[in-house]
């Protein structure tokens, strides 16, 4: 052992369609040394401007049903009838090499993930103010039908329910705020007794006189 963290946090960040998950979870990696965003697998196409390999790996639903029959998903689930799944490999891999790794996935992937590796993931739901605002921010991103958009409200309703499944609550009203959350909430899980252990083993050696 190094010193350093052996292992990195998984991170789980959900919430409804439009509560402006996507640019949060940006900003975040973006402040956040060793921390990185697992990049998903989804069977939709993109959406102007979506990069392939940036945004998501963009697959057919043959792709997509093969990987999770070679068992290549941590979890995946059907989302807005498009499916949607994340690397196990890839994850597992920065986890390893001590990297946070970041989710952002839906409420169902949320709970496989939980199953999977119980007490391994840290997980934070984030809200919109208000019922009026989703439906603005939806309006906002002007590149689905009224029909999508309805759909999609529906949806947020949905994924709302869920909301307790997760270990914090952050409300994104201003987006500056709910950042500092998130910088606050991951700072803290840095601080917490398993992963100082391992951060801080060299030190603790030393500070208890253990000399092997
Ligand atoms: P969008 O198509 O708008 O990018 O994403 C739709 C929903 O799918 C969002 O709630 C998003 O969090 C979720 N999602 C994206 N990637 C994954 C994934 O790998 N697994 C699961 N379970 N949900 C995902």
């Amino acid at each position: 052992m190094t010193g350093g963290a052996e292992r990195g946090i998984l991170w789980i960040i959900s919430a409804p369609s439009g509560a402006g998950k996507t640019s949060l979870a940006r900003a975040l990696v973006a402040a956040t040394p060793q921390l990185r965003s697992s990049v998903s697998y989804t069977t939709r196409p993109p959406r102007p401007g979506e990069a392939e390999g940036a945004d998501y790996h963009f697959v057919s639903m043959e792709a997509f049903t093969a990987m999770a029959e070679r068992g290549e998903f941590l979890e995946y689930a059907r989302v807005h009838g498009n499916g949607y799944g994340t690397s196990e490999p890839w994850v597992k891999s920065q986890l390893f090499a001590g990297t946070d790794c970041l989710l952002e996935i839906d409420w169902q992937g949320a709970r496989q993930v939980r199953e999977r590796l119980p007490g391994q993931a840290v997980s934070i739901f984030i809200l919109p103010p208000s019922v009026a605002a989703l439906a603005e921010r939806l309006r906002g991103r002007g590149q689905d039908s009224e029909t999508v958009i309805a759909r999609r409200l529906a949806a947020a309703r949905e994924e709302l329910l869920h909301y307790d499944e997760f270990d914090y609550l952050v409300v994104n009203d201003h987006f500056q705020d709910a950042l500092a959350d998130l910088q606050s909430i991951v700072h803290a899980e840095h601080l917490r007794l398993g992963y100082q252990q391992h951060a801080q083993h060299q030190r603790l050696k030393n500070l208890l006189g253990i000399n092997s």
